[in-house]
């Protein structure tokens, strides 16, 4: 059998949103690894990525930039079948700690950027006769740490805003899943405070950082044909954490 036959995503255009580093990145390399168009959109440069992605820039809070980057996927590749809503920021404040500024900024990414984009794919995904998006929460969407409130408020939505979309579009063979990441080994999480670092991993029953790939398998399995039957699903990749 020649090699394209086996790749999973042959055929499909994906748009993934944060897709310069981390968990985004390694989603958008494996997609196109397995024959996937994609559109890989970050808020600033994003380098070296494989030679077949397509970057483009798109700043998911931003509605006239959905617009623009959506119509112009529509009009190059006549489709889109995956949308990954991945790009995610963190505040790390408790409620009364938080600023409205701090708390709309992470809204903005976190939910009303899912939101935005589901809201844009979804006609194209209608016409083409169905598609799979894929929006990434976090264990903080459904457990608490201390702190972290619009976090956890923005995660928590987007749980719950997929479940909706899930019902609401089942009718056109657009499934919506949630992808839901324990910690990971990314910027992000380099970023933060050695301490909350180590209390999570101390509470993954694992016993380790997951890596961004193990993430990326779990969007594949969503985003491929081999998850037809999936919608309205939490994919929990997270070494244990959930389960206790
Ligand atoms: P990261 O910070 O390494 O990468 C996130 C990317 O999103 C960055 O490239 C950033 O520029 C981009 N981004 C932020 N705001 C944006 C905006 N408004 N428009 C477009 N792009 C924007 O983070 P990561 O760890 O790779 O996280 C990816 C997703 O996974 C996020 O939604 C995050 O909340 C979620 N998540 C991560 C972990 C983890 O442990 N790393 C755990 C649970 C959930």
């Amino acid at each position: 059998m020649n090699e394209s036959a086996n790749r999973r995503l042959m055929g499909k255009v994906a748009l993934v949103t944060g897709a310069g580093r981390g968990i985004g990145r390694a989603i958008a390399e494996m997609f196109e690894r397995e024959g996937a168009t994609v559109i890989a959109t970050a808020r600033g440069a994003a380098h070296n990525l494989g030679p077949a992605v397509n970057y483009q820039q798109l700043d998911v809070a931003s509605e006239a930039g959905w617009q623009s980057v959506v119509a112009g996927v529509v009009a190059s590749h006549g489709r889109l079948d995956v949308l990954v809503n991945n790009a995610g920021i963190i505040g790390y404040e408790a409620p009364h700690e938080l600023t409205l500024d701090s708390w709309n900024d992470v809204v903005a990414t976190n939910q009303t950027g899912v939101w935005l984009g589901m809201r844009e794919v979804i006609p194209s995904m209608q016409s083409g006769g169905g598609g799979s998006i894929i929006n990434v929460s976090s264990i903080w969407g459904s457990v608490a740490v201390a702190g972290a409130h619009a976090y956890h408020a923005s995660k928590g939505a987007v749980l719950n805003m997929s479940k909706n979309a899930a019902i609401t579009y089942a009718q056109n063979n657009i499934r919506v899943n949630s992808l839901v990441p324990g910690f990971i080994e990314t910027p992000l999480t380099d970023g933060q405070a050695d301490e909350i670092n180590k209390a999570v991993i101390a509470n993954t029953p694992l016993g380790r950082a997951g890596a961004t790939d193990e993430i990326a398998y779990g969007a594949l399995f969503l985003a491929s044909d081999e998850s037809s039957f999936v919608t309205g699903a939490e994919l929990v990749i997270d070494g244990g954490y959930l389960a206790q």
